[in-house]
């Protein structure tokens, strides 16, 4: 694994969720949209930058591995599992794609939030989702 995820404003918080019934999911939001919504609730995730002029910020898919390991044991019994948010991230369907593999691997759910950024090429290369929420915007 030697993704990086494109991120200034990167973060992971534990958060109840309710839509798919009640599990505990780890909120991983990445950086980067080109929507602009003006109703936008994460403004600060929309800029695009590159995490290899910003390595102090960026995280790679093996530290979010590293963080869900910690949780393993509360979130796996629950149904619970990791949740990528964004801004957009389809728009880093590979580093999406590596964690969740590792998150399955784990015996954790994994859900998408996305806006249906890209094309069925894209859409391919993100697998293992157990649950995907996708918004028109
Ligand atoms: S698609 Fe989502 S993340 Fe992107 S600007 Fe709109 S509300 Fe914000």
């Amino acid at each position: 694994m030697s993704n990086k995820v494109q991120s200034l404003s990167f973060r992971i918080i534990p958060e109840r969720f309710h839509s798919q019934g009640l599990t505990y999911r780890h909120i991983v939001f990445l950086q980067g949209c080109s929507k602009r919504c003006k109703f936008c609730s994460n403004p600060e995730t929309q800029c695009i930058i590159d995490p290899f002029k910003c390595p102090e910020v960026a995280m790679s898919d093996r530290d979010v591995v590293g963080v869900l390991k910690k949780y393993q044991h509360f979130l796996s019994p629950n149904d619970g599992g990791v949740t990528f948010s964004g801004g957009e991230p389809l728009l880093q369907p590979t580093f999406v794609r590596s964690v969740f593999e590792k998150a399955k691997d784990m015996g954790l759910t994994t859900c998408l939030d996305t806006s249906g950024h890209g094309n069925p090429r894209i859409w391919s290369k993100v697998r293992f989702i157990v649950w995907s929420a996708v918004r028109a915007k």
